[in-house]
């Protein structure tokens, strides 16, 4: 697949606003921007990871925007697929994100996480954690409940996907 096991392609999809990029920069830099992030912008980030004891370098890529969206899913081999609990047409797309990842990639499985992000806007919420565990379920991937402002389970998250994306590499 190109790819050595030391490496993996991973992206963050969905909505906009949902909070791609504060997750990926939170989870890269360990901070999260008051300023906010240009929300037109897409970029790839390095990191190394320890994940069971073994090393592996990260390139993520924060997407934005739909233009791409092939590049993207033709690139990546797990992706983090991102909704906010506070906007419910977020939520409702998630499914045609992964459709379109299976699609382009052409296979009946491809590693993802889902994340409910923003849990720190619990008064806000607009989508109930069993109906995103029920969604998980549907997409035979983890559920977890994330916010970048806060740190919570961002790191979490990212195991767990590099995790999925190390059994998929050794069935192939
Ligand atoms: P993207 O379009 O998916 O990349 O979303 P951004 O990362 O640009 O985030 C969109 C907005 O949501 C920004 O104002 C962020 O500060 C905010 N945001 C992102 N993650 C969180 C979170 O976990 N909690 C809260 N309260 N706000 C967040
Ligand atoms: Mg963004």
């Amino acid at each position: 697949r190109g790819t050595s096991p030391r490496e993996q392609k991973l992206a963050a999809v969905g909505g906009g606003g949902v909070g791609k990029s504060a997750l990926t920069i939170r989870f890269v830099t360990s901070q999260f921007s008051e300023q906010g992030y240009n929300p037109t912008i897409e970029d790839s980030y390095r990191k190394q990871f320890v994940v069971d004891d073994e090393a592996v370098t990260l390139e993520i890529l924060d997407t934005a925007g739909q233009a791409m969206a092939d590049q993207w899913y033709t690139f990546g081999s797990g992706f983090l697929l991102v909704y906010s609990i506070t906007d419910r047409p977020t939520f409702e797309s998630l499914p045609h994100f992964h459709r379109e990842i299976l699609r382009v990639k052409d296979r009946d499985y491809v590693p993802c996480v889902v994340v409910s992000n923003k849990c720190d806007l619990g008064r806000l919420r607009a989508v109930g954690q069993m109906e995103g565990r029920e969604l998980a379920r549907s997409l035979s991937a983890p559920f977890i409940e994330c916010s970048a402002v806060d740190g919570v389970n961002v790191d979490i998250a990212f195991r767990q996907l590099v995790k999925l994306v190390r059994k998929d590499q050794k069935r192939q």
